[in-house]
């Protein structure tokens, strides 16, 4: 812990890249730990176009649960003092985050790059058609629950979802492209910083991996912060919100 101080007293520009791990404290599930989203729901099944697809016309009860675990957790979540730790960070600071659900924004960090996208943002075709506060998601997530037919459930999904109208959130499902444009600003901003800080990322998923090896190549300091241990940097083992207002303070 020392030396992530005297490192982070040194730099000037910082990028941190958070993954699930710095939602956990506020409530949001993430998808691999042991009460995991992936663990109740098989993600070839459930985290694809296809198989959203057919869960919707073929099981919609299971579908309508899906949603409710996904998007409730998410509309009931305020951020955590990890969020709110890199939001008052006095240095220059970049977020490329893996997260979905706006709380990087809510904590007031402006410089926020989301290479999966962000669940509030509703899209027509590639565009974007408008923007949910959490209480319209969460008077969303209420019509679904009541919804007592597959009718009702449809009428109370559609303003979010309907797959004939193109009309969805804006999350990367598996298979589709993430956002380059967040992943070049992010690669450009590592470019210019002098630190690396990983946050609640398990690494298995690109680009988080990809990006330590860029950085390596540029002699960036890295921290990281979590329960996995990555080569070349200071790993710091704990809870993303105890951790970072402890270093950020
Ligand atoms: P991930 O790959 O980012 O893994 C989560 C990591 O966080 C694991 O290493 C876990 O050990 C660690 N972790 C758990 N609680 C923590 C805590 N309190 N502090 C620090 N670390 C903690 O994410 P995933 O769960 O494998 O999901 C895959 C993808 O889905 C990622 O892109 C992820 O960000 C996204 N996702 C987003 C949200 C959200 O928007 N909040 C929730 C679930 C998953």
């Amino acid at each position: 812990m020392l030396e992530a101080f005297e490192i982070l007293e040194k730099s000037k520009k910082i990028l941190f890249v958070t993954g699930a791990g710095i939602s956990s404290a506020s409530g949001i599930p993430t998808f691999r730990d042991t009460n995991g989203i992936w663990q109740k729901y098989n993600p070839l099944l459930w985290a694809t176009k296809q198989g959203l697809y057919l869960n919707y016309i073929f099981n919609y009860k299971k579908f309508k649960q899906f949603l409710i675990d996904v998007l409730e957790p998410i509309a009931q979540a305020t951020p955590n003092i990890g969020h709110v730790s890199i939001a008052k960070c006095n240095k220059e600071v970049c977020i490329l985050t893996q997260n979905i659900d706006n709380l990087h924004q809510l904590a007031g960090s402006d410089n926020v790059l989301e290479i999966h996208g962000n669940i509030f943002e509703i899209h027509h075709g590639q565009k974007l058609k408008f923007k949910l506060t959490n209480k319209e998601l969460i008077s969303i997530i209420h019509n679904i629950k009541i919804s007592k037919n597959k009718i009702a459930f449809k009428k109370a999904i559609q303003i979010i979802l309907n797959f004939k109208k193109r009309i969805r959130p804006n999350v990367i499902l598996f298979g589709e492209e993430i956002n380059l444009h967040a992943l070049n600003e992010a690669n450009n901003f590592l470019n210019v910083c002098d630190c690396l800080i990983i946050v609640g990322t398990s690494l298995k998923v690109y680009p988080a991996a990809n990006i330590i090896s860029l950085a390596n190549g540029k002699n960036i300091k890295i921290i990281n912060i979590g329960f996995e241990k990555i080569n070349k940097a200071i790993n710091i083992r704990g809870t993303a919100n105890d951790i970072l207002s402890q270093l950020l303070k």
